[in-house]
């Protein structure tokens, strides 16, 4: 397997898309849905990627919210999330009373298990619940690669303030199913830059 990683931003939070490539058979995920999916929906025309499923990371509208359009594109395939926001995609409705933004449910929801793999193809992902920002965040793990959603960014973490979030859940499991990884390991959080779990070991000075 010869895996692509790719990224596309949305303006308005600098929340991050990616898509991930399998290059030898064009196998093709998506991790969370930004606000923008036009720029995403370019990209797997121009690398001709066959996307099997899109994978949520947590279900913040401002990762949920190009769903929609990119089912539009890719066509009814699996959207995975975590057993407890499960609703938000199936039901449409809102994870947060303070963002009360409803979206249109979705009908192909699928749940992501804590220590299950979830297989698109030749394409083959760890999850790990890394709850505290919100009930239901996971971190999909692939290869030398760890995709963190909202739990762990370059130089920060997640916020945990909300009525539904954890403050110390998000720790321990920063700490026990992120921190525990190899330090190559590429970060890729839901916004800002990648990073790798070395560095932020050395470095974030949320978890020193
Ligand atoms: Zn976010």
């Amino acid at each position: 397997m010869k895996l692509r990683v790719d990224s596309t931003a949305d303006h308005q939070f600098g929340t991050n898309s990616f898509l991930i490539e399998d290059e030898d058979t064009h196998d093709a995920v998506v991790i969370d849905a930004n606000l923008e999916p036009e720029p995403l929906v370019e990209l797997i025309r121009k690398r001709k990627a066959k996307v099997l499923a899109i994978l949520l990371t947590h279900t913040d509208v401002d990762h949920v919210a190009g769903l929609a359009g990119l089912l539009r594109e890719v066509g009814q395939v699996p959207v995975g999330v975590h057993e407890s926001e499960r609703h938000v995609v199936a039901e449409g409705k809102p994870l947060r009373r303070r963002w009360p933004v409803p979206l249109p449910p979705v009908e192909t929801v699928t749940s992501l298990v804590e220590q299950e793999k979830f297989r698109a193809g030749s394409l083959q992902f760890e999850v790990l619940h890394t709850p505290g920002h919100s009930p239901g965040g996971v971190s999909l793990k692939i290869d030398g690669h760890v995709f963190t959603g909202d739990a762990l960014f370059a130089g920060s973490i997640g916020r945990s303030d909300f009525d539904n979030s954890d403050p110390q859940a998000l720790l321990d499991g920063i700490h026990s199913k992120l921190m525990s990884l190899p330090d190559d390991t590429i970060v890729h959080g839901g916004h800002g830059p990648d990073t790798t779990i070395g560095r932020e070991r050395r470095t974030n000075p949320f978890l020193t």
